[in-house]
């Protein structure tokens, strides 16, 4: 916690300084940069002292190829308890605080995954836990999205332009990383993770790499410009941009290079720590716990495993400090997402890392009689958990799927290994800073402070006045993101509407096409008289597609093509508007979120891990619309079921069908749905690429490498267009009886606060 009025006048004085100017007459970009500097320094004294503080005791690392933090200034401010008083002071100097709405956000992640690594770090810091994050600092990140036409294309996202203002470089601790044929400098940036309403400051600590050996001078000389500089390309390369295209082998040996030098430059940056403090080695894995997000850094076991060994430590004793040390998470169920590197790709990489992996292959199977290397290809996740000492799930029914499907043989011969923990959100993030009105709200009848602590809520009792107060805030925030939406995105959204909302990234499984067929379905409906008591509903979908996935982007053009239909169809748009979300990011997220009554999280039975943006859309006061999947599971149960809709087949059902599902037989049965289908092809929708008839055939026929809608699309329509209906006509029939289901959901929500999850986490596997 600093003092808001130091922070001001350090904030006049760099403006001075720097640029001659007043708060009144900066720019938006020189009052962002001077105000982060002057929290920089005025909590500079607290940073230092829980970054000395954080190796002293048993402390934990958390490595992830993704952080997205989302845009700074205002939560740093905010965790710092000085953002209304920095409000106040800003607008007494005639500056507007407003304008800090237009630093960038770091590109720094893609989507669930990087937001929980983001939200556990604001976590760890506000309840004083000694948890350091690592990652990479890409120069683009992933993509700024546009649509052209109706189409999705990408953009570089070029973040670091002017707004890096939160980074510390800090060449003192920059490590060597050996790859085959060169050497990389990995040099760290540190972010400060400032905790709420404490003096703990976290640090976020971001590679960059960079050439030994920057510019060949004789080459210049000798007029070859290009090759002068290559050595400091084919560095630089490796952190410009998140999951470089891996088609061919190039960009597969980029991202490997990439995964490399993560893993390596944080465990040579633990292992100085360690030894800093002036402890044997031996002791490592008794001061130091490193969860692993996901399978992209679990070269980190192989590369502490190549450190040790080069101190002095024997092989096998190694391989025991490394599974003391490494804790593995899983996010995915998708065979896909699993990551196998071939061998040879790997032999590329390092000599060393390859023999040390077949080397763990045979310990593998002599102690286990399981293989890390299948077909030449080794499994990183089977990696992971061979070499781990906890693995989780991040859901109760995720967890349960690691045990049963992805991993049962490694559950048969270490179920003590084997646990959940179920995700969770920051509130001061989700909560207070993108929803101060509701908020306030809470907070009037909260017995404490509900950002330190969301558990207060559970004491608020849900009286049907409470639930007009949160009808009222709604439809406040519905008007301030209907503003917005027609500021950015150019459509009117009437803020009297419901407001039906999917924001995630796109994937099949995710069944966004399932939404937008449902939208069809109800826009014929209307159109055709059918439909007569149709509240007016805004149905808002945002999403980025991956650059390489057709069907992806194929929804994107379906829902803008829906958009374009039905918003200029007059005999419609009074009761149906539909708006695709362009560049759906944190910022947006925090935008939509506090707006939304209906909370679209659809995915196919035993898909989705867990979801993360289901629990910031109930926080929020949105009811779940949703299948019985992931968190959502866990939503219902919290809430109570009767207050969600929820729709579809289960887990256990879908199992059941597997091996008789017949999409085509449902297809010719049922008029209404082969209307919907159809629309792919025949409502006139421009697709000269045929992507939207490729969805079409995915759905009837399959392709090679899967059977027809392996994701139950055609299944799940008929309940999933009850359910929505049901929603929409009790909030037209009802909208108190609505309000109090919202209300239930919000008052349930203190479990899904990351800081339980992360009070978990240290409790029960990293033992801090
Ligand atoms: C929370 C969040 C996600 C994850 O959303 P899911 O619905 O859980 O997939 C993705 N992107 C952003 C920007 C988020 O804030």
């Amino acid at each position: 916690m600093v003092n808001a009025k130091l922070l001001y006048r350090d904030l006049c004085r760099i403006l001075k300084a720097r640029h001659f100017v007043l708060p009144k007459e900066a720019t938006p970009h020189m009052l962002i940069e001077a105000t982060a500097q002057a929290a920089l320094i005025q909590a500079g004294d607290a940073w230092a002292k829980s970054h000395s503080a954080y190796a002293k005791h048993r402390h934990a690392a958390y490595i992830s190829a993704e952080f997205l933090t989302g845009r700074l200034i205002l939560n740093n401010l905010l965790n710092l308890g000085v953002l209304e008083e920095m409000k106040t002071l800003l607008a007494a100097s005639g500056a507007d605080i407003t304008c800090l709405e237009e630093e960038a956000d770091p590109a720094l992640g893609n989507g669930g995954l990087g937001r929980l690594a983001a939200c556990f770090l604001d976590s760890a810091a506000s309840m004083d836990a000694p948890l350091m994050g690592y990652g990479l600092k890409y120069r683009y990140g992933l993509f700024r999205q546009k649509i052209q036409g109706l189409d999705q294309a990408e953009e570089p996202d070029e973040w670091l332009t002017s707004d890096d203002n939160w980074s510390v470089r800090r060449e003192e601790d920059a490590v060597l990383v050996p790859l085959k044929d060169f050497c990389v400098k990995a040099v760290p940036y540190d972010m400060p993770v400032f905790g709420y309403k404490t003096d703990t400051v976290g640090t976020l600590r971001l590679w960059q790499t960079e050439s030994l050996h920057e510019f060949d001078f004789a080459l210049f000389n000798d007029y070859k410009y290009d090759e002068a500089s290559l050595n400091k390309n084919r560095a630089e390369d490796i952190t410009r941009v998140l999951y470089p295209n891996d088609w061919d082998d190039k960009g597969r040996l980029l991202r490997l290079r990439q995964e490399y030098v993560l893993s390596s430059a944080t465990m040579q940056d633990l292992i100085r720590l360690h030894e800093k403090s002036g402890r044997s080695l031996r002791q490592l894995p008794h001061f130091l716990a490193v969860q692993l997000n996901d399978t992209h850094p679990v070269l980190a076991i192989p590369e502490l495993i190549r450190l040790l060994t080069q101190k002095g430590v024997s092989f096998d004793y190694a391989c025991r400090m490394a599974q003391e040390t490494f804790a593995f998470t899983n996010h995915t169920v998708m065979p896909e997402a699993l990551e196998k590197w071939s061998m040879q790709l790997i032999g590329m990489l390092s000599d060393e890392i390859s023999a040390i992996l077949k080397r763990l292959d045979k310990r593998a199977k002599r102690q286990c009689g399981l293989a890390l290397i299948k077909d030449g290809r080794v499994s990183m996740a089977d990696l992971a958990v061979y070499m781990s000492f906890s693995v989780n799930g991040v859901a109760r029914i995720h967890s349960e799927l690691v045990k049963t499907r992805l991993f049962p043989d490694w559950y048969k011969l270490f179920p003590e290994r084997f646990n959940n923990k179920t995700n969770g959100v920051t509130q001061r993030r989700w909560l207070a800073l993108c929803n101060p009105e509701l908020t306030a709200l809470l907070q009037s009848k909260a017995d404490g402070d509900c950002i330190k602590d969301l558990g207060c809520l559970s004491g608020i009792k849900p009286d049907a006045q409470l639930a007009k107060a949160l009808l009222q805030v709604k439809r406040l925030k519905k008007q301030q993101l209907s503003a917005w939406l027609k500021l950015t995105q150019g459509v009117d959204i009437p803020d009297s509407f419901i407001f039906d909302i999917q924001i995630k990234r796109i994937h099949e499984y995710k069944r966004q096409l399932l939404n937008a067929l449902g939208i069809y379905d109800l826009y014929m409906d209307v159109k055709d008289g059918k439909l007569k008591d149709l509240p007016p509903v805004a149905f808002l979908i945002g999403g980025k597609a991956a650059p390489g996935y057709a069907r992806a982007k194929a929804v994107i053009r379906y829902v803008n093509s829906l958009a374009q239909l039905i918003n200029n169809d007059t005999s419609v748009n009074g009761k149906i508007r539909v708006c695709f979300v362009n560049n759906y990011c944190c910022s947006a997220a925090e935008k939509l979120i506090p707006a939304a009554d209906l909370s679209e999280q659809i995915s196919t039975a035993g898909t989705e891990a867990s979801g993360t943006g289901n629990m910031k859309l109930m926080m929020n006061g949105a009811v779940t619309l949703g299948t019985w999947d992931g968190a959502n599971i866990e939503i219902a149960q919290a809430a109570g079921e009767e207050n969600e809709f929820i729709f579809g087949a289960r887990i256990e059902e879908l199992d059941a069908i597997a091996d008789s599902y017949d999409p085509m037989a449902l297809y010719e049965k049922d008029a209404r749905l082969r209307r919907a289908v159809d629309s792919l092809t025949d409502a006139g929708f421009p697709d000269e690429d045929g992507a939207l008839k490729e969805l079409k055939t995915s759905l009837l026929e399959g392709a090679s490498w899967h059977k027809p809608d392996h994701y139950y699309v055609l299944k799940d329509f008929e309940s999933y267009r009850d359910a929505r209906l049901q929603a929409l006509r009790l909030y037209r029939n009802d909208p108190a009886a609505f309000s109090m289901m919202a209300l239930k959901n919000v008052l349930a929500s203190g479990i899904f606060s990351s800081d339980r999850t992360i009070a978990q986490y240290c409790e029960e596997i990293w033992k801090i």
